[in-house]
């Protein structure tokens, strides 16, 4: 019980004071366990957690987080951010090449990697911080360490048992293994955040977000890449354009793409060169980064049976509201196992935070028509169903797909054009706009304005109702005939 006993703001108080309690009560009172008390407890300090438990505070409710790692989770530490950060550097080497052709004579010089690293971990310290700071002000209680069920709403932490009214479990995910032998002389997307230097030569498996988004940093910074996927095209479960033009795209900044084929194994010499096998008996040597990117398994071993909370394929399994199957016990997030992506998280958080404490009963995510962005070079971006969707469920009848192909005015100077590509998927009578994909510069940042239209059930007439702002490629997706 935490009755009579103040929990202190900062960690360090916290423990001060929990063991004081412990002593009192063992000196003066009974030897039970202290149980420290919250109307909302959450577990893991990443970007659903954290963003629920905020919101919880901001309806007065007493809040309890444990984190057992750097604040922000995957997302601040070894995501979204570092990546968008390593992305933005590679489009810096991107423009270099433009910058002749439009007067600017300069001439490229090596990438400093440590440099950008430094820079790079210093502001997501800055980030953990600022995060931290951020509970204080929220007035949310900073747990530090890992949390693991011991009763239905009752978690362990240090020795220190802690119990919500309301459990939220959001301890997202890290990288899967490969299990093969060999494997181990490799890193995985966690490790590419700690690489000293640029690769010289890289070797990368795997076929989605991240074997993309990586291979296509490494290869913009310098690196010689060789990417290896057991299909023939990358980001199979998007749009077939987006799957064609970004498997094409690795292509043509130089990425040598093995396709159909495996990794059969890796071996380690004395100078810490590696030598890697595919299944179909091709061997590289020299491989000084041997990058697996293969998806993500969820953190659940947290002792869920102590709590009652079920798995279904691995992954907890919740209702459309985030409940778990033990009562009062919710989960969000990657360890849902569904869209993980931060701002999934997080709205999924928020929503959860209104619908227990703020008397939105009915509050819930949708998870439709979520828009996603691959950091490819050049970027790709899509939003609701892909063609092939959208054919299954409306029946070919019903669609009619428009699409575009252009070279946008950014490049008219330059010798070396990419092209963009967009693609409207329309449903119905009335055309309504089901699905919208792009690959092309750009297309990152005009994505999420036509993810409104396409949220709100826009049709292609008012697309093209909305007049164009002249010249631009976003322009395109209202004037497509
Ligand atoms: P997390 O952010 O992973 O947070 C979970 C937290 O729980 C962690 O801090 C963990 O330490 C903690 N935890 C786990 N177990 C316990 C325990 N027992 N006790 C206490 N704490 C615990 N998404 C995007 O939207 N855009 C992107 O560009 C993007 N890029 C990405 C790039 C990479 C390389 C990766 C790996 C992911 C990327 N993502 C991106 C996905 C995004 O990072 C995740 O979807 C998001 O972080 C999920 O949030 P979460 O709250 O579910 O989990
Ligand atoms: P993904 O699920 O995106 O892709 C993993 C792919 O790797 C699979 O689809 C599969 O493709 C391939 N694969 C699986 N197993 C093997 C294997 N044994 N050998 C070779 N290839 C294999 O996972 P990621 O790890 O790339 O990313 C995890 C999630 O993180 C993403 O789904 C995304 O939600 C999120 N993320 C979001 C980003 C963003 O928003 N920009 C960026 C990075 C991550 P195939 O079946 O074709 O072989």
């Amino acid at each position: 019980m935490m009755k009579g006993c103040y929990m202190g703001r900062y960690g360090h108080l916290a423990v001060v004071t929990n063991i004081a309690c412990t002593y009192i009560r063992r000196g003066f009172a009974s030897m039970a366990p202290t149980i420290h008390k919250f109307d909302y407890l959450v577990i893991g300090g990443g970007s659903g957690g954290i963003a629920s438990a905020r919101r919880a505070a901001e309806f007065g409710v007493k809040v309890g987080l444990v984190e057992n790692s750097a604040l922000g989770g995957t997302c601040v530490n070894v995501g979204c951010v570092p990546k968008k950060i390593m992305f933005n550097a590679a489009s810096h080497a991107d423009a270099l090449q433009h910058h002749k052709h439009y007067g600017f004579n300069v001439e490229p010089t090596p990438f400093d990697w440590p440099a950008v690293k430094k820079n790079r971990d210093a502001y997501i310290k800055r980030l953990n911080g600022i995060y931290e700071n951020n509970l204080l002000k929220s007035k949310v209680k900073l747990i530090n360490g890992k949390a693991t069920f011991v009763g239905e709403r009752t978690v362990q932490v240090d020795g220190q048992l802690y119990e919500g009214e309301h459990v939220l479990i959001a301890t997202g995910g890290r990288p899967s293994a490969p299990g093969v032998e060999g494997a181990e002389h490799g890193i995985d997307s966690d490790g590419f955040f700690e690489l000293e230097k640029l690769p010289k030569r890289a070797f990368v498996v795997g076929a989605g977000y991240i074997a993309v988004e990586m291979a296509g940093i490494l290869k913009t910074l310098g690196s010689d890449v060789t990417m290896l996927i057991r299909h023939d095209q990358v980001l199979r479960t998007f749009d077939s354009m987006i799957s064609e033009v970004v498997t094409q795209q690795l292509q043509n900044i130089g990425i040598n793409l093995l396709k159909n084929d495996g990794f059969a194994g890796a071996t380690k010499d004395e100078q810490g060169t590696l030598s890697v096998a595919t299944k179909s008996g091709q061997a590289f040597t020299n491989i000084d980064c041997l990058l697996f990117a293969i998806g993500r398994v969820p953190n659940v071993e947290i002792g869920l049976e102590k709590a009652g909370v079920q798995l279904e394929k691995g992954h907890i399994r919740v209702d459309a509201f985030q409940n778990t199957s033990a009562p009062g016990v919710y989960a969000l997030g990657d360890v849902c196992g569904r869209a993980l992506l931060t701002p999934v998280a997080i709205a999924a958080g928020r929503r959860l935070a209104h619908r227990l404490f703020n008397k939105q009963p009915e509050l819930k995510l949708d998870y439709e028509n979520i828009p996603s962005v691959v950091f490819s070079h050049p970027p790709s971006g899509s939003v609701g169903l892909t063609e092939r969707e959208a054919r299954d469920q409306f029946g070919d009848a019903q669609v009619r797909v428009y699409s575009s192909v252009f070279t946008p005015l950014e490049f008219a100077l330059s010798e070396h054009k990419v092209k963009t590509h967009m693609k409207l998927v329309c449903a119905g009578a009335d055309e309504r706009v089901v699905g919208l994909h792009m690959v092309g510069h750009a297309v990152d940042e005009i994505l999420q304005g036509f993810a409104v239209a396409v949220k709100m059930g826009a049709t292609k007439a008012q697309f093209d109702d909305c007049v164009a702002i002249h010249p631009t490629s976003a322009e395109e997706l209202v004037t497509m005939r």
